[in-house]
């Protein structure tokens, strides 16, 4: 990028006004209200700062590219947008590329920056990746068909989790069948928070409970010979509703892990007694935010 036509202090094209000193060096607007001297001559900034609107329109007909070119970005946009695209460009390092990590390989959506607004969100997921949307409903979490690819962790469609107004909170809960390991593995992830950057913290209760059933005798066949007696068993796992930064680490490391058996009938069946039942709350318990997702396997 040629020296003349970006800032000294943060090497970046000027997106705002363009200032210089008495000596014509420029400075960016952000950067030249930190300074009181010239970066590169030192001579003292006037009183009155002085504007290059020369430069200005030099560089207001002209179109930059994106500063992750290098990545593969092939974005072009006017100065002033430069760092607003960068902050939700799927080529920026700093985004996480949720979707890549949690099974969906062809998709570089990334999440990460507060730049994503909530329908943003929520039509990626439901458009391109089919998700469902649980408020207090009955929802189902089948095995994706596009995913019965014979691999070892096969993908559940993921589900987002939240209330239906404007400002709740999303979360997608993601799971995984590991066969070899013999466990469903489950994650809920925050991907959209309406008090950023103070987000809370919260935490996902995932418990195996019965559906009530007129005809149900309390037992859910596994195969054709296992019996589960559903009524004396009490499963519950707690843990915590992870970041879109955290996915990336502990997708694998941490979640949690329901044996196959007691939810096989999810992946075949859409009439069963099972429920995998999805609770959501603050880890601080000072909020009577509780959604409840019922899972009706
Ligand atoms: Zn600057
Ligand atoms: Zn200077
Ligand atoms: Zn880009
Ligand atoms: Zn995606």
């Amino acid at each position: 990028m040629d020296a003349n036509r970006t800032c000294p202090i943060c090497f970046e094209i000027p997106e705002q006004e363009i200032y210089q000193c008495a000596a014509g060096h420029i400075i960016c607007s952000r950067c030249i209200v930190t300074l009181s001297i010239c970066p590169q001559c030192r001579v003292a900034f006037e009183a009155t700062k002085i504007r290059n609107r020369v430069l200005e329109e030099i560089l207001d007909a002209e179109e930059f590219e994106c500063p992750f070119k290098d990545g593969g970005c092939e974005y072009k946009c006017k100065r002033g947008d430069i760092s607003k695209h960068a902050k939700s460009c799927d080529f920026n390092p700093g985004l996480v590329s949720l979707c890549e990590i949690i099974g969906y390989e062809n998709c570089k959506y990334t999440l990460g920056s507060s730049s994503k607004s909530r329908e943003e969100i929520l039509a990626h997921f439901q458009t391109v990746h089919g998700c469902g949307m649980a408020d207090y409903g009955d929802v189902k979490m089948l095995l994706d068909p596009e995913e019965l690819n014979g691999d070892d962790a096969k993908l559940l469609r993921p589900v987002i989790i939240s209330q239906q107004h404007e400002t709740s909170d999303l979360f997608l809960l993601v799971g995984k069948i590991n066969s070899p390991l013999g466990f469903i593995s489950e994650i809920c992830i925050q991907v959209w928070g309406n008090e950023e950057p103070v987000k809370p913290k919260y935490e996902a209760t995932f418990s195996i409970v019965k559906r009530p059933s007129e005809n149900n005798n309390g037992e859910t066949y596994i195969g054709n010979s296992a019996v589960l007696k559903l009524d004396s068993l009490r499963l519950q796992w707690t843990l915590n509703v992870y970041t879109v930064e955290e996915a990336k680490y502990v997708l694998e490391a941490t979640p949690i892990n329901v044996p196959i058996p007691f939810l096989a009938n999810c992946l075949t069946s859409r009439n069963t007694e099972t429920i995998l039942e999805v609770k959501i709350f603050p880890a601080v318990p000072s909020s009577n935010i509780a959604p409840t997702l019922n899972y009706y396997c």
